[in-house]
């Protein structure tokens, strides 16, 4: 896990295992960890900003779980 600023924004961009982005800006938008689809639809709204919270994904817009969540 490391921190750097976005070269452009100059934004806090905290990086989380796997290479995923804990936090973002528009340079460097949040990615899921690797071995997970980085771009997941919403089948509720049609999001992409769906994160990874174990098995199952939470839809960041309209907070619809997909997957196994328990
Ligand atoms: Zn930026
Ligand atoms: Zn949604």
């Amino acid at each position: 896990m490391s921190n750097f600023n976005c070269e452009r924004c100059g934004a806090s961009i905290l990086e989380g295992p796997g290479g995923a982005y804990e936090t973002g800006c528009e340079h460097h938008p949040k990615r899921e960890p690797t071995g997970s689809a980085y771009r997941s639809t919403c089948q509720n709204c049609g999001a992409t900003g769906l994160i990874l919270a174990g098995t199952c994904r939470v839809c960041l817009t309209c907070g619809e779980t997909q997957g196994s969540c328990g």
